[in-house]
């Protein structure tokens, strides 16, 4: 591990003076510290956030609630609001990493965890995310677990987080701070396509940090699935996963239907057309599958990943189906 200095600001203004292009903020630092200990990024200086007030769940003035970035992960899936109202969240939640990660990782460090490409994390082999410019292997090499959308020449990556995908499903926003003062980004446009800069992960400026997570009043309580399918039951990283609400009329018709992707794009994939195509049809297998199909139709594979194609189409299919027949206490 390469040296760096430390501080342990109590403020937020102070957090977000000390901050700079080469500082990072440290919270659980369940990704941050393996990523230091393989040299694969080396900050100057370390701000650990955890004496920040940034630990409360609050209700926002238009129904909502408000995530501290401090929030521990395993405490949000638990929270009795969380359960109650957004329960799809927690089983997002719940799904992810290990009871023990859980109980350290933060709210705010989930939306920030870097991808899980294996040449990522090797630093004997190039990699345009780690050091720009200098190729990537995954595009030829090993690609199983890589993109189907939104990929670029220069990376194929995907984001791996499960909370992001809920989150993105349910229209919330990240509350940031930083030397330009406040702003909020919806929750669908804080991680980014890698194009020509994937070094970039989002929308984030050096310096900035996330003060909270904001959900608006619908949590789709009542309809909703998060489902996730890998390469082993628990503790591992999605292949393909779906966040999927609906909103149904007494007669059974669709409302409004909601339906994030994980696994496969850099970002929580969502299709505005896709969702507006279910609306007013009735809640069937049937229009399930078309909306599956038109989801996975602009697919493009790697030599490595097509079996994601006909596993998210089908997985789209069976979370929807479990939306509809609503919660079970
Ligand atoms: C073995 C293992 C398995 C895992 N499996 C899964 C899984 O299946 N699904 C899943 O979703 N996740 C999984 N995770 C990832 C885990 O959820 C993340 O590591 C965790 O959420 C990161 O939170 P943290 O507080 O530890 O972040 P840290 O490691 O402290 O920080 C991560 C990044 O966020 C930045 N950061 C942290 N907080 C802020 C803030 N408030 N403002 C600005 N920047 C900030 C840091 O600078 C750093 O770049 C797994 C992790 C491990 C180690």
């Amino acid at each position: 591990m390469t040296p760096f200095a430390y501080s342990k600001p109590a403020a937020i203004d102070e957090a977000v003076r000390l901050a700079g292009p080469d500082s990072l903020f440290i919270a659980g630092g369940t990704n941050l510290v393996d990523l230091m200990k393989e040299n694969l990024v080396r900050p100057k200086r370390l701000i650990d956030i955890n004496a920040l007030p940034l630990r409360e769940v609050t209700a926002t003035a238009d129904g909502g609630l408000r995530i501290g970035a401090l929030v521990g992960n395993a405490e949000l899936a638990w929270h009795p609001e969380i359960e109650r109202r957004y329960p799809l969240l927690a089983q997002a939640l719940l799904s992810g990493a290990s009871p023990q990660v859980r109980n350290m990782a933060s709210a705010g460090g989930n939306l920030l965890q870097r991808t899980r490409c294996h040449y990522f994390y090797d630093s004997q082999v190039p990699c345009n995310k780690r050091e720009p410019g200098s190729g990537c292997p995954a595009r030829e090499g090993l690609n199983r677990n890589h993109a189907l959308f939104g990929a670029s020449e220069l990376c194929v990556a995907v984001h791996p987080s499960d909370f992001c995908v809920a989150l993105a499903a349910l229209d919330a926003q990240v509350v940031i701070t930083g030397p330009q003062g406040e702003r909020r980004v919806p929750m669908s446009d804080f991680h980014r396509l890698p194009g020509d800069t994937p070094e970039r992960d989002t929308v984030l400026e050096a310096g900035e940090l996330i003060l909270a997570i904001e959900l608006p009043a619908a949590g789709f309580a009542g309809h909703h699935a998060y489902l996730k399918l890998r390469d082993r039951a628990s503790f591992a990283f999605a292949l393909v996963s779906v966040a999927a609400a609906l909103e149904l009329d007494e007669g059974g018709q669709i409302r409004q239907a909601r339906i994030a992707l994980g696994g496969v794009a850099h970002k929580p994939w969502r299709r505005a057309d896709v969702e507006a195509s279910l609306v007013g049809q009735p809640a069937t297998p049937e229009h399930f599958a078309a909306a599956a199909e038109l989801l996975v139709k602009d697919a493009q594979p790697l030599a490595h990943n097509s079996f994601k194609v006909e596993l998210a189409r089908r997985a789209v299919v069976r979370a929807l189906t479990t939306a509809a027949e609503g919660a079970r206490p």
